[in-house]
């Protein structure tokens, strides 16, 4: 994951092309403008060069298309399905949580390559940790049906990669094939972006995965 100008700064597309370019791959690129939904975009090498509107997921077999989304403490879940040579990668806020997102993804699977959700291995990159999500009732009350990943005493905490785990769990993915990155972006300041930390001075960090050839079956 790296670190490039939020959407609002001067440079977003410029910052964008030398980061693609550095990594070899600028033509490959799909993106997404998310609306913290739960609708995944089958793409594939039509789609590269665009940013699509109205998605919060990517996903694809096909290799030589990057995948790419941006995140600011929401997390950024990757899916990778070696047995079909297929991948996905969404991103994450609590509404998306809520929506349940990852099992959209998972579905999606299912639906264009028959995934076996056994197969897929899922990485979630940094984002904020129970330590610094804090939330008010409207929002808490909201995660009614996962009691134990939210924390109430004085304040209200909500740990929502472990209801991701639990979302994904349910939909078939194996407990071992879950990774979940330790790191909470809101503590992590020399290394990340945090929205809740930096507020309106914000920047942005880009999540991209991709398929660099088709393997031989
Ligand atoms: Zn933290």
């Amino acid at each position: 994951m790296t670190v490039y100008p939020a959407p609002g700064d001067d440079q977003p597309a410029e910052n964008r092309r030398k980061f693609f370019s550095r990594l070899g791959c600028v033509n490959q690129v799909v993106g997404v403008q998310m609306v913290h939904g739960s609708k995944v975009a089958t793409v594939g090498a039509g789609q590269r060069g665009q940013i699509l509107s109205d998605y919060d997921a990517l996903i694809t077999d096909e290799p030589q298309v990057v995948l790419s989304l941006t995140v600011a403490d929401c997390l950024p879940i990757y899916f990778y399905d070696q047995r079909r040579q297929a991948i996905a990668l969404a991103h994450a806020g609590w509404r998306g949580v809520l929506a349940n997102i990852s099992r959209e993804v998972v579905n999606k699977f299912i639906e264009l390559y028959k995934t076996d959700p056994g197969d897929l291995e899922i990485h979630i990159g940094p984002h904020i940790h129970i330590c610094h999500f804090e939330v008010k009732d409207d929002v808490a009350n909201q995660f009614a049906a996962y009691p134990q990943f939210v924390s109430r005493s004085d304040k209200i905490f909500i740990d929502l990669a472990g209801v991701v785990r639990e979302q994904l769990m349910a939909a078939g993915i194996k407990a071992g094939n879950i990774d979940i990155s330790q790191e909470c972006t809101h503590d992590e300041k020399d290394q990340y972006f945090s929205y809740r930390r930096d507020g309106g001075e914000f920047r942005v960090m880009a999540a991209y995965l991709g398929l660099k050839r088709r393997q031989p079956n």
